[in-house]
C-alpha cells in the first residue's frame, strides 16, 4: 500500500501528513504559514516537513497540494489569493517537484476537500455531489459522476460569490450581497454589530452562543443565518439537482442552531426538483479534510 504526502496550505496554518492509500493519516505535522515571510520561505519549510515525515522509513509515492485559490490546478501557479499576499506566480508543483523529485498534484483547497469527503467521508458519494464549507468565506467543490466539475481553463466555480441580495454588504469580489457576504462567519458578526454597536462579539461562535443562551438579538441572527445559509442552497439544489450536499467548515459546528430554517427555505423555494430526495449532511472529516482531500486529489491524478 503506498503512502502519499500531503500539504493543506491556509492563511494561518499549514499541514502536512504521510497518508495512506487507504485514507489512514501515518503521520502529521504543522507550522504557522506566516504568508508575509514569502512563497519561497514557505516552500522551504513545507520540503522540511515532508522531508521529517519520510525521515523514520515512510516511502512518500507523490505529493498531493490543497491549497486557497485562484491557482491553476494543473501548473501549480499561484493567482492573487487574499490570504496568501505577495504569493503570486509562485509555482507549488515546480519547487516541490524539484525540492523531493516526487510527482506533485495540486488542487483548489476546496476542491481537494470535496474529493477527499467523497472517497472517505462517512456516506461515500457518487452522482452529483457538493461540497461546501462556511467558515470565514464560503467555497465549496462539485463532483458530477464523480469527477471535479471544473470551469473554463480549469477555473474553479466561486459558488460562495452568487448574488442573493444585491442591495446587500459590498464584498470584496465586486459584487453586493454575495452568499459569502451574508452567511460567512464575519457575515454573522457584522450584522451583529450592525444591529447593535455595543455588542460585544468577535466571532460567529459568540453569537451562536448567545443564541443558546436566549439572548434575543443572537436568536435573530442565527435565523437570518438559517435564511441566508438556505438560499444558497435552495439555488444549488435547482441548478444541480445534486444527489447530495456535504456542509463542512466551523460554521456549520453550530449548525443545530439554523439547519432547521434552512431546510424550511430550500422546501419552499425548490419546487421544481425532487429537492426532498437531494440528501444533506455536515460533513464527516472534520480538521483533517485538507489533508485527506489533497491526498486523494494525488491519488485520481497519478494512480
Ligand atoms: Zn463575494
Amino acid at each position: 500500500m503506498i503512502t502519499i504526502g500531503s500539504v493543506d496550505i491556509g492563511g494561518t496554518k499549514i499541514a502536512v501528513g504521510a497518508i495512506r492509500e487507504d485514507g489512514r493519516i501515518v503521520k502529521r505535522l504543522e507550522c504557522p504559514t506566516e504568508p508575509e515571510k514569502g512563497f519561497q520561505h514557505a516552500m522551504q519549510r513545507i520540503i522540511a516537513m515532508l522531508r521529517d515525515l519520510s525521515a523514520g522509513g515512510t516511502k512518500l509515492a507523490g505529493i498531493g497540494v490543497g491549497c486557497p485559490g485562484p491557482l491553476n490546478p494543473f501548473t501549480g501557479v499561484i493567482g492573487e489569493v487574499g490570504t496568501l499576499p505577495g504569493w503570486q506566480g509562485g509555482s507549488l508543483a515546480a519547487e516541490l517537484q524539484s525540492g523531493l523529485d516526487l510527482r506533485v498534484a495540486v488542487e483548489n483547497d476546496a476542491d481537494a476537500a470535496a474529493l477527499g469527503e467523497a472517497r472517505w467521508g462517512t456516506e461515500i458519494a457518487s452522482g452529483t455531489f457538493i461540497y461546501v464549507t462556511i467558515s470565514t468565506g464560503i467555497g465549496g467543490g462539485i463532483l458530477l459522476g464523480g469527477q471535479l466539475y471544473r470551469g473554463v481553463d480549469g477555473a474553479h466555480p466561486e459558488i460562495g460569490h452568487q448574488v442573493l441580495d444585491n442591495s446587500g454588504p459590498q464584498c470584496y469580489c465586486g459584487a453586493r450581497g454575495c452568499w459569502e457576504s451574508l452567511a460567512s462567519g464575519p457575515a454573522m458578526v457584522s450584522w451583529m454589530r450592525e444591529q447593535n454597536p455595543d455588542a460585544q462579539v468577535s466571532t460567529a461562535s459568540e453569537i451562536c452562543d448567545g443564541a443558546r443562551r436566549g439572548d434575543p438579538l443572537a436568536l435573530q441572527g442565527v435565523e437570518r443565518e438559517g435564511y441566508y445559509l438556505g438560499l444558497g442552497l435552495a439555488n444549488l439544489i435547482t441548478l444541480f439537482a445534486p444527489d447530495r450536499i456535504a456542509l463542512g467548515g466551523g460554521v456549520m459546528k453550530s449548525s443545530s442552531l439554523f439547519m432547521d430554517t434552512a431546510r424550511g427555505v430550500i422546501r419552499d423555494i425548490c419546487t421544481q426538483v425532487p429537492s426532498g430526495k437531494t440528501h444533506i449532511t455536515l460533513a464527516s472529516l472534520g480538521p483533517d479534510a485538507g489533508l485527506l482531500g489533497a491526498a486523494q486529489a494525488w491519488l485520481l491524478r497519478h494512480r
